[in-house]
């Protein structure tokens, strides 16, 4: 993220900070929203760095502050991922303590960032409230969140909300597409349907490579291509093959991506907008499942994968999916 990307592709964010930061009339709290592919945790960084920036309105990328931001040695920067674990308690409080403690450089406006808000437990989210209710100065905080429905009511009230818009669609599609396979057996480019996946997924480059570094995540998307498609000509295949991932798949991470890929896929039909890029458009059209069998599934998905939670329990979720499909067999 960068000053040029933010100004061009979130305008009315750029706009809201341009003013707030030039008139001093900063909020206490922002949560930057949007979906999956949209880019909340640079946003949200870069919008903390150009706090600390000594150079203009937004971070420069090159003076002490932003380098030592960069580096994750601001003292004046706090910073909890809800994207790779539960949000406890205990970040909650380090994060006191950080201000508690910490004397800040001249003219700097502390900050700290809390990615993905909504993956935290009911105890944090207390704390976090408390924090938030009695701010000791005027710090500033950027909590993001994909799924503004499961942020705390009270947390929500207190927060400027700001849509941030999703990455170009179009070119990043063809930027994935042009990716390979990390792994062993797979040396050519990404599929057309793992391409478009991963699009919708995630806005960070680094994530995907993640993904594909790991052969298990990779299969956890690519089934829903093969199970989609046997759903269309042979039910019970279909039913089989969800079953037998028990034996395959051990990692709540990999359900996560499954699970994830589905709903997109569901929303996609449900909306009636089926993506051309997906490269299944055509069995997409054809799924023998009614429109109430499709919303009930994409509704388990919902409150099971909570997004980006990884405390569920996988196979009980497939064997609701599956009982919705039964039906057709009988
Ligand atoms: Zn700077």
């Amino acid at each position: 993220m960068n000053e040029n990307n933010l100004k061009n592709n979130q305008k009315v964010l750029y706009k809201l900070f341009y003013n707030s930061i030039s008139n001093n009339r900063l909020s206490n709290c922002y949560l930057l929203y949007g979906d999956l592919n949209s880019p909340l945790k640079s946003t949200a960084l870069y919008l903390a760095k150009s706090l600390s920036c000594q150079s203009g309105i937004f971070a420069c990328d090159n003076c002490p502050s932003c380098k030592r931001f960069d580096l994750g040695k601001s003292p004046d920067s706090f910073f909890i991922d809800g994207s790779t674990e539960t949000i406890k308690k205990n970040s909650i409080k380090e994060l006191e303590e950080h201000f508690k403690y910490t004397s800040f450089e001249d003219n700097h406006i502390p900050t700290y960032v809390i990615h993905l808000v909504d993956n935290i437990t009911e105890e944090a989210a207390n704390s976090l409230l408390k924090f938030l209710e009695e701010p000791k100065q005027d710090i500033v905080a950027f909590l993001t969140s994909h799924n503004i429905d499961s942020v705390l009511k009270t947390i929500l009230s207190r927060s400027t909300k700001v849509r941030v818009n999703p990455v170009d669609q179009k070119t990043y599609f063809s930027e994935i597409c042009n990716l390979n396979y990390l792994s062993s057996n797979k040396d050519n480019k990404l599929s057309i349907f793992l391409s478009y996946v991963l699009s919708k997924i995630t806005s960070s480059i680094e994530e995907i490579n993640s993904i594909l570094d790991n052969d298990l995540y990779v299969y956890s998307i690519e089934v829903v291509e093969d199970f989609f498609t046997l759903l269309v000509d042979n039910l019970k295949e279909a039913e089989y093959l969800l079953l037998s991932l028990a034996c395959k798949i051990k990692d709540n991470k990999c359900y996560n991506y499954l699970f994830l890929c589905l709903s997109i896929l569901l929303s996609d039909i449900l909306s009636d907008n089926i993506n051309e890029d997906c490269g299944i458009a055509d069995t997409l059209t054809n799924i023998p499942l009614s429109k109430k069998q499709l919303v009930n599934i994409k509704s388990i998905l919902e409150e099971n994968y909570g997004l980006r939670r990884y405390n569920l329990n996988p196979i009980g979720t497939i064997s609701r999916i599956l009982k919705i499909i039964e039906v057709n067999n009988e």
